[in-house]
């Protein structure tokens, strides 16, 4: 089944570890790893160029040997062997199940982290341009979208979801990059160069759900950061427990508060600099 979009909100139901064609030659196959932080799942994409018989794996998600076996059949049905794996970010509920795949395959697993993602091997294993890199930096320092040249998708990883927020609080995070980050997808939509973005949680957005979330996303964390710059100056507090209490009392689950805190960080350091 290919997905198609309406207008307005998009919501696909879809199974853990049940691949679903949602693009030519584009497969979820989303993990059953749900958490507060993972929302429903991992999405994990299985991407098919049928014209080079090549086909990668973006995001393996978790070590679980039910997602893997989902993974290997899906390839089995499609009798193309994948000849790669890519990374949008190295975050364990992203990065987690690729050691196991590499091994299964004898395949590489490129990430900007540990040095190994260009553009030239990227191509030399999928055909050239078939997917190009764009430097998505700000959850984290090393992620990067996949840009599906033929079908105009953008591979988000944590960047941008169809509900709720990113998390920008992980050591590596940078809330001016975030910010950048999110100007440069939105320019992509506006010349029309992506129609459909495909993020790492959550469901797929056509191009007017993604503009309208981006624009949600940069005024939530403009109130976020007018909130704590006024506590900063007019009530000089700097302790970054206080400021969460009196900034995120919407918290929907309280395992979120160790998170919210290293928000709190980031976006002070930010506000400092
Ligand atoms: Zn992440």
């Amino acid at each position: 089944m290919v997905v198609m979009f309406s207008k307005g909100r998009f919501r696909l139901s879809v199974a853990a570890e049940k691949p679903l064609e949602v693009l030519p030659g584009v497969y979820l196959v989303r993990a059953d790893n749900s958490s507060a932080m993972s929302f429903s799942g991992t999405n994990t994409w299985v991407v098919f160029n049928r014209s080079t018989y090549s086909c990668c794996i973006i995001d393996p998600a978790v070590s679980k040997q039910r997602h893997q076996s989902a993974i290997e059949q899906l390839c089995a049905d499609q009798r193309i062997d994948p000849s790669v794996i890519l990374l949008t970010h190295d975050h364990r509920d992203h990065a987690g199940g690729s050691n196991r795949l590499s091994k299964v395959w004898h395949i590489p697993c490129l990430g900007l982290r540990n040095g190994t993602l260009s553009q030239a091997t990227l191509d030399s294993f999928l055909g050239k341009g078939f997917i190009r890199i764009i430097p998505l930096p700000g959850h984290s320092s090393d992620s990067v979208g996949y840009y599906l040249t033929g079908l105009r998708a953008l591979f988000t990883g944590d960047v941008l979801f169809s509900e709720g927020w990113s998390f920008v609080g992980s050591e590596d995070s940078s809330i001016a990059d975030y910010l950048d980050t999110l100007d440069r997808i939105e320019a992509m939509l506006e010349k029309g160069f992506v129609k459909v973005v495909l993020p790492g949680h959550l469901d797929l957005m056509n191009s007017e759900r993604a503009s309208i979330r981006i624009r949600e996303y940069r005024q939530h964390r403009k109130d976020r950061l007018t909130k704590i710059k006024v506590l900063l100056e007019r009530d000089g507090l700097v302790d970054s427990d206080a400021i969460v209490q009196k900034v995120y009392s919407d918290l929907p689950d309280e395992r979120l508060r160790l998170f919210a805190k290293r928000s709190v960080e980031k976006q002070v350091k930010y506000l400092l600099s």
